[in-house]
């Protein structure tokens, strides 16, 4: 059924005015494929210098204000350490697109990681494939390169530094390496209609990725798109509910941005679809100062945080792993 739609008809589903009987196929189709499982994967973000200007993003390079920082690769290994005592299998390792720090320290944490027997996830941005050759003969089980909008038109206009194509290229060559390759997009960027959410519903399908994270736009003061609105938080579940249809197998996170916009989202999107959450556990100060988008973050307290999430997690009958 699912694999028949297309652009028109995604279109046509985000626009329901009743979506109740999608979010029950995608719930059930979530329990089917992925049993209730909710996993739990540990971020580190390790560098927020970062030579792009997306206009949306607080990090990019011509904003000002930003404390910039690079951890050590010591500082790294221990912040990891901390996340796996404290019960993570995943560490996602995540950075700005930053030349600056050097893939060979990067590979060194992907190996300290993989020797203590967990998966590393990486999420840096975009590197010739020798690059990401290197790391994934480091260890690295996957990558994480958002589209963030498949509108080649929209893309251009938020992303002076490069091209769809260049993206899409860079997510088929993490497939052809044999990374299980993540991507997702945004919900509300201004310019984007339902037609273009249905263009990445699809691209999702076509890479195709094993992972998408679908989370709002969510407007940083001091970036160009400052005074535009904010995503829906309805919006963004109704598109990870089809990806959940589209991509049965897929893992689909509860973003962090759709946990910040209010009403406490993210219990809902764990019954439409979504299956994985990321927690933060990049130590201070440097957790302040990783700002996509604006977020009130408490402090980093690792073990009590992944406790908290667990016993969250079980409140809604399914396994935190
Ligand atoms: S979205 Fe990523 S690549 Fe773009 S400016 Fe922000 S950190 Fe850099």
């Amino acid at each position: 059924m699912t694999a028949e739609w297309n652009r028109e008809d995604l279109a046509r589903l985000l626009a329901l005015e009743d979506f109740s009987e999608i979010y029950a196929q995608a719930d059930e189709v979530q329990r089917r494929e992925k049993r209730d499982v909710v996993q739990i994967r540990a971020i580190l973000e390790f560098s927020n210098c970062c030579r792009r200007r997306c206009r949306y993003c607080g990090l990019n390079a011509e904003n000002p204000r930003v404390t910039r920082y690079r951890m050590s690769v010591q500082e790294m290994k221990e912040a990891a350490a901390e996340a796996l005592e404290a019960g993570y299998r995943t560490i996602v390792l995540q950075s700005g697109e930053d030349p600056g720090f050097p893939a060979e320290d990067i590979g060194e944490v992907i190996r300290f990681i993989k020797q203590k027997g967990a998966a590393v996830t990486v999420s840096c941005g975009e590197w010739p494939s020798e690059v990401y050759a290197y790391w994934r003969d480091c260890g690295a089980d996957r990558y994480l390169l958002k589209q963030e909008t498949a509108d080649p038109a929209l893309y251009g206009s938020l992303h002076p530094c490069g091209t769809l194509a260049e993206r899409v290229g860079c997510l088929r060559e993490l497939k052809r390496l044999g990374y299980e390759t993540g991507s997702g997009f945004m919900i509300g960027l201004p310019g984007q209609t339902l037609d273009t959410i249905a263009q990445d519903l699809l691209l999702l399908a076509e890479i195709p990725c094993d992972m998408a994270g679908i989370g709002p736009f969510l407007p940083h003061p001091d970036t160009p798109l400052r005074d535009c609105p904010e995503g829906g938080s309805e919006l963004t579940m109704r598109a990870v509910a089809l990806a959940r249809l589209l991509l049965p197998q897929c893992n689909l996170p509860a973003t962090t941005s759709l946990g910040v916009l209010s009403g406490g989202a993210r219990r809902s999107v764990f019954s439409c679809g979504a299956n994985v959450i990321m927690r933060k556990v990049t130590p201070e100060p440097y957790k302040s100062y990783y700002e996509i988008y604006p977020a009130n973050l408490g402090r980093t307290e690792v073990r009590r945080e992944r406790a908290e999430l667990e016993d969250w997690i079980r409140s809604m009958g399914k396994t935190p792993v």
